[in-house]
Protein backbone atom coordinates (compact mmCIF):
# COMPACT_ATOMS: atom_id res chain seq x y z
CA UNK A 1 0.00 0.00 0.00
CA UNK A 2 1.80 3.16 -1.26
CA UNK A 3 2.33 6.07 1.80
CA UNK A 4 0.32 8.90 1.81
CA UNK A 5 0.93 11.64 -0.30
CA UNK A 6 0.79 15.63 0.79
CA UNK A 7 -3.05 16.48 2.10
CA UNK A 8 -4.33 18.36 4.30
CA UNK A 9 -4.00 16.91 8.50
CA UNK A 10 -7.72 17.04 8.57
CA UNK A 11 -8.42 13.66 6.23
CA UNK A 12 -7.44 10.48 6.93
CA UNK A 13 -5.33 8.43 3.99
CA UNK A 14 -7.84 7.88 1.41
CA UNK A 15 -7.46 4.92 -0.52
CA UNK A 16 -9.44 3.50 -3.25
CA UNK A 17 -8.03 -0.73 -2.96
CA UNK A 18 -9.48 -1.97 -7.04
CA UNK A 19 -11.51 -4.62 -6.15
CA UNK A 20 -10.46 -4.80 -2.60
CA UNK A 21 -13.39 -5.55 -0.18
CA UNK A 22 -13.50 -7.03 3.47
CA UNK A 23 -15.98 -7.20 5.93
CA UNK A 24 -15.47 -4.83 8.97
CA UNK A 25 -19.14 -2.81 9.15
CA UNK A 26 -21.97 -1.66 7.12
CA UNK A 27 -24.02 -4.51 7.04
CA UNK A 28 -27.24 -4.03 7.65
CA UNK A 29 -27.80 -7.22 9.82
CA UNK A 30 -25.60 -5.63 12.53
CA UNK A 31 -28.96 -2.45 12.79
CA UNK A 32 -31.82 -2.45 13.67
CA UNK A 33 -33.96 -3.34 10.22
CA UNK A 34 -36.42 -1.16 8.91
CA UNK A 35 -39.70 -2.00 7.72
CA UNK A 36 -39.60 0.81 4.42
CA UNK A 37 -35.72 0.25 4.06
CA UNK A 38 -33.20 -2.58 5.12
CA UNK A 39 -30.42 -0.15 4.68
CA UNK A 40 -31.28 2.96 6.25
CA UNK A 41 -29.69 2.35 9.25
CA UNK A 42 -26.44 1.17 7.36
CA UNK A 43 -26.79 4.21 4.90
CA UNK A 44 -27.15 6.79 8.17
CA UNK A 45 -24.10 5.30 10.18
CA UNK A 46 -21.84 5.31 6.94
CA UNK A 47 -22.68 9.24 6.84
CA UNK A 48 -21.79 9.81 10.17
CA UNK A 49 -18.85 7.21 11.15
CA UNK A 50 -17.34 7.53 7.70
CA UNK A 51 -17.95 10.67 6.30
CA UNK A 52 -18.91 13.16 8.98
CA UNK A 53 -16.45 12.14 11.29
CA UNK A 54 -13.81 12.09 9.31
CA UNK A 55 -13.86 15.74 8.02
CA UNK A 56 -16.46 15.85 5.09
CA UNK A 57 -18.64 18.94 6.32
CA UNK A 58 -20.43 19.76 3.41
CA UNK A 59 -24.32 18.99 4.43
CA UNK A 60 -25.06 18.83 0.93
CA UNK A 61 -22.68 16.04 0.14
CA UNK A 62 -24.00 14.19 3.12
CA UNK A 63 -27.38 14.73 2.83
CA UNK A 64 -27.20 13.48 -0.99
CA UNK A 65 -24.89 10.50 0.20
CA UNK A 66 -27.56 9.83 3.12
CA UNK A 67 -30.29 9.48 0.31
CA UNK A 68 -28.27 7.52 -2.40
CA UNK A 69 -28.88 3.40 -1.89
CA UNK A 70 -25.72 2.35 -2.59
CA UNK A 71 -26.58 -1.34 -1.92
CA UNK A 72 -28.40 -0.52 -5.78
CA UNK A 73 -24.47 0.23 -7.40
CA UNK A 74 -22.59 -2.99 -5.64
CA UNK A 75 -22.88 -6.42 -7.78
CA UNK A 76 -25.62 -8.92 -6.74
CA UNK A 77 -24.37 -10.61 -3.72
CA UNK A 78 -22.33 -7.71 -2.03
CA UNK A 79 -24.89 -5.85 -0.68
CA UNK A 80 -24.02 -6.44 2.77
CA UNK A 81 -20.80 -4.74 2.07
CA UNK A 82 -22.40 -1.29 0.29
CA UNK A 83 -21.71 0.26 3.50
CA UNK A 84 -18.51 0.09 4.73
CA UNK A 85 -15.85 2.28 3.92
CA UNK A 86 -14.23 0.30 0.45
CA UNK A 87 -13.92 0.29 -3.13
CA UNK A 88 -16.00 -2.62 -4.46
CA UNK A 89 -15.38 -4.46 -7.54
CA UNK A 90 -17.77 -4.41 -10.18
CA UNK A 91 -18.04 -5.91 -13.80
CA UNK A 92 -14.67 -5.73 -16.25
CA UNK A 93 -12.32 -5.79 -13.13
CA UNK A 94 -13.49 -1.90 -12.47
CA UNK A 95 -14.25 -0.52 -9.09
CA UNK A 96 -17.29 1.64 -6.83
CA UNK A 97 -15.61 4.12 -5.08
CA UNK A 98 -15.11 4.20 -1.83
CA UNK A 99 -18.00 6.68 0.44
CA UNK A 100 -15.06 8.66 1.82
CA UNK A 101 -13.63 9.30 -1.64
CA UNK A 102 -17.24 10.27 -3.56
CA UNK A 103 -17.99 12.51 -0.53
CA UNK A 104 -14.50 14.02 -0.96
CA UNK A 105 -14.26 14.49 -5.02
CA UNK A 106 -17.87 15.44 -4.45
CA UNK A 107 -17.05 18.25 -1.32
CA UNK A 108 -13.98 19.72 -3.35
CA UNK A 109 -16.52 19.46 -6.69
CA UNK A 110 -18.38 21.99 -4.96
CA UNK A 111 -21.17 22.28 -7.59
CA UNK A 112 -24.31 24.56 -7.38
CA UNK A 113 -27.60 23.09 -7.63
CA UNK A 114 -28.31 23.43 -11.31
CA UNK A 115 -24.51 23.04 -12.65
CA UNK A 116 -23.52 21.00 -15.38
CA UNK A 117 -21.06 18.25 -14.48
CA UNK A 118 -19.14 16.53 -16.75
CA UNK A 119 -18.19 12.84 -14.97
CA UNK A 120 -15.30 11.22 -16.39
CA UNK A 121 -15.46 7.09 -15.68
CA UNK A 122 -18.93 6.64 -14.56
CA UNK A 123 -19.00 2.86 -13.65
CA UNK A 124 -21.48 2.01 -11.78
CA UNK A 125 -23.12 4.81 -11.99
CA UNK A 126 -23.38 5.71 -7.96
CA UNK A 127 -20.98 9.26 -8.45
CA UNK A 128 -23.18 10.50 -11.09
CA UNK A 129 -26.48 9.69 -8.42
CA UNK A 130 -24.56 11.12 -5.49
CA UNK A 131 -24.39 14.64 -7.73
CA UNK A 132 -27.23 14.31 -9.11
CA UNK A 133 -29.21 14.14 -5.48
CA UNK A 134 -27.24 17.52 -5.00
CA UNK A 135 -28.97 18.87 -7.80
CA UNK A 136 -26.57 18.76 -10.61
CA UNK A 137 -27.25 18.44 -14.46
CA UNK A 138 -24.63 15.19 -15.18
CA UNK A 139 -23.35 13.80 -18.32
CA UNK A 140 -21.41 10.57 -17.67
CA UNK A 141 -18.91 9.04 -19.83
CA UNK A 142 -17.58 5.27 -19.35
CA UNK A 143 -15.50 4.00 -21.87
CA UNK A 144 -16.75 0.46 -21.22
CA UNK A 145 -20.18 0.07 -23.28
CA UNK A 146 -21.74 -2.68 -20.45
CA UNK A 147 -20.66 -0.75 -17.58
CA UNK A 148 -22.43 2.55 -19.49
CA UNK A 149 -25.87 0.39 -20.15
CA UNK A 150 -26.08 -1.37 -16.38
CA UNK A 151 -25.47 2.50 -15.03
CA UNK A 152 -28.23 3.63 -17.64
CA UNK A 153 -30.46 1.48 -17.14
CA UNK A 154 -29.97 1.23 -13.35
CA UNK A 155 -30.05 5.24 -12.58
CA UNK A 156 -33.14 5.34 -14.75
CA UNK A 157 -34.49 2.62 -12.81
CA UNK A 158 -34.10 4.76 -9.46
CA UNK A 159 -35.13 7.90 -10.99
CA UNK A 160 -32.32 9.64 -11.68
CA UNK A 161 -32.81 9.05 -15.43
CA UNK A 162 -34.06 12.56 -15.94
CA UNK A 163 -30.60 14.31 -14.27
CA UNK A 164 -28.00 12.29 -15.74
CA UNK A 165 -27.19 10.97 -19.11
CA UNK A 166 -24.62 8.49 -20.11
CA UNK A 167 -22.29 8.23 -22.23
CA UNK A 168 -19.91 5.55 -24.26
CA UNK A 169 -16.25 7.04 -25.04
CA UNK A 170 -13.35 8.39 -24.22
CA UNK A 171 -14.13 11.13 -21.81
CA UNK A 172 -9.93 12.01 -21.43
CA UNK A 173 -10.73 14.15 -24.48
CA UNK A 174 -13.67 15.66 -21.97
CA UNK A 175 -16.63 16.05 -23.98
CA UNK A 176 -16.08 19.82 -26.67
CA UNK A 177 -20.22 19.24 -27.29
CA UNK A 178 -21.37 20.55 -24.17
CA UNK A 179 -18.53 22.94 -22.75
CA UNK A 180 -17.83 24.84 -21.46
CA UNK A 181 -18.68 22.92 -18.30
CA UNK A 182 -19.30 24.18 -14.61
CA UNK A 183 -17.56 20.95 -13.23
CA UNK A 184 -15.77 18.14 -14.12
CA UNK A 185 -15.14 15.08 -12.02
CA UNK A 186 -12.76 12.23 -13.00
CA UNK A 187 -12.92 8.97 -11.18
CA UNK A 188 -9.85 7.30 -12.93
CA UNK A 189 -6.08 8.02 -12.44
CA UNK A 190 -4.65 10.46 -15.09
CA UNK A 191 -0.87 10.93 -15.60
CA UNK A 192 -1.39 14.22 -15.70
CA UNK A 193 -3.94 16.96 -15.77
CA UNK A 194 -5.60 16.19 -19.84
CA UNK A 195 -5.20 20.07 -21.63
CA UNK A 196 -8.87 19.21 -23.13
CA UNK A 197 -10.58 19.22 -19.79
CA UNK A 198 -8.42 22.59 -18.40
CA UNK A 199 -9.58 23.67 -22.17
CA UNK A 200 -13.71 22.80 -21.41
CA UNK A 201 -13.37 24.06 -17.82
CA UNK A 202 -16.17 27.03 -17.30
CA UNK A 203 -14.71 30.27 -15.75
CA UNK A 204 -14.93 30.04 -12.20
CA UNK A 205 -15.15 25.92 -12.87
CA UNK A 206 -13.52 23.28 -10.53
CA UNK A 207 -12.10 20.54 -11.86
CA UNK A 208 -11.63 17.22 -9.46
CA UNK A 209 -9.14 14.42 -11.33
CA UNK A 210 -6.57 12.00 -9.29
CA UNK A 211 -2.88 12.48 -11.21
CA UNK A 212 0.25 10.37 -10.72
CA UNK A 213 1.29 6.69 -11.40
CA UNK A 214 -0.73 4.03 -12.58
CA UNK A 215 -1.33 2.42 -9.08
CA UNK A 216 -0.63 5.59 -7.16
CA UNK A 217 -2.24 9.09 -7.37
CA UNK A 218 -2.72 12.70 -5.49
CA UNK A 219 -6.04 14.08 -5.81
CA UNK A 220 -5.86 17.39 -7.54
CA UNK A 221 -8.23 20.15 -7.29
CA UNK A 222 -7.82 22.51 -11.13
CA UNK A 223 -10.03 25.62 -10.45
CA UNK A 224 -10.31 28.33 -13.47
CA UNK A 225 -10.13 32.20 -12.69
CA UNK A 226 -10.39 33.69 -16.19
CA UNK A 227 -6.95 32.42 -18.20
CA UNK A 228 -5.68 31.02 -14.88
CA UNK A 229 -5.40 27.65 -13.19
CA UNK A 230 -5.05 27.28 -10.23
CA UNK A 231 -4.17 23.74 -8.67
CA UNK A 232 -4.00 22.00 -5.09
CA UNK A 233 -3.18 18.77 -3.90
CA UNK A 234 -5.81 16.77 -1.28
CA UNK A 235 -4.00 14.07 -0.47
CA UNK A 236 -2.81 10.03 -1.50
CA UNK A 237 -5.41 7.95 -3.36
CA UNK A 238 -5.31 5.24 -5.30
CA UNK A 239 -7.57 4.55 -8.60
CA UNK A 240 -8.23 2.00 -11.50
CA UNK A 241 -6.62 3.89 -14.62
CA UNK A 242 -7.43 6.29 -16.88
CA UNK A 243 -7.25 4.77 -20.37
CA UNK A 244 -7.44 6.76 -23.14
CA UNK A 245 -5.62 9.16 -25.34
CA UNK A 246 -5.29 11.89 -22.87
CA UNK A 247 -4.88 9.01 -20.51
CA UNK A 248 -3.12 5.82 -19.93
CA UNK A 249 -2.69 3.43 -22.99
N1 LIG B 1 -17.55 6.74 -10.49
C1 LIG B 1 -17.66 5.31 -10.51
C2 LIG B 1 -18.74 4.83 -9.57
O1 LIG B 1 -19.30 5.63 -8.83
O2 LIG B 1 -19.01 3.64 -9.60
C3 LIG B 1 -16.39 4.58 -10.25
C4 LIG B 1 -15.40 4.77 -11.33
S1 LIG B 1 -14.20 3.52 -11.50
C5 LIG B 1 -13.15 3.88 -10.14
C6 LIG B 1 -13.39 4.19 -12.93
C7 LIG B 1 -14.16 4.03 -14.23
O3 LIG B 1 -13.50 4.80 -15.22
C8 LIG B 1 -14.21 2.61 -14.75
O4 LIG B 1 -15.54 2.22 -14.92
C9 LIG B 1 -13.47 2.70 -16.09
O5 LIG B 1 -13.99 1.84 -17.08
C10 LIG B 1 -13.68 4.15 -16.44
N2 LIG B 1 -12.73 4.72 -17.40
C11 LIG B 1 -11.39 4.52 -17.50
N3 LIG B 1 -10.88 5.25 -18.50
C12 LIG B 1 -11.91 5.95 -19.05
C13 LIG B 1 -12.02 6.91 -20.10
N4 LIG B 1 -10.97 7.30 -20.83
N5 LIG B 1 -13.23 7.43 -20.37
C14 LIG B 1 -14.33 7.05 -19.66
N6 LIG B 1 -14.30 6.14 -18.66
C15 LIG B 1 -13.09 5.61 -18.34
Amino acid sequence: MPSRVGGPAAYPRRVIRPGGHHRDDGDPGDHEASDVDPYAAARARMVESHLRARGIRDARVLAAMASVPREAFVPAGLGELAYADEALPIDHEQTISQPLMVALMSELLAPDPGDRVLEVGTGSGYQAAVLAAMGCHVLGIERIPELAAAARERLAALGYGDAVEVRVGDGSVGAPDGAPWARILVAAAAPRVPDALTDQLADGGRLVIPVGARWEQDLVLVEREGGRLRTTNHGGCVFVPLIGKAGYR
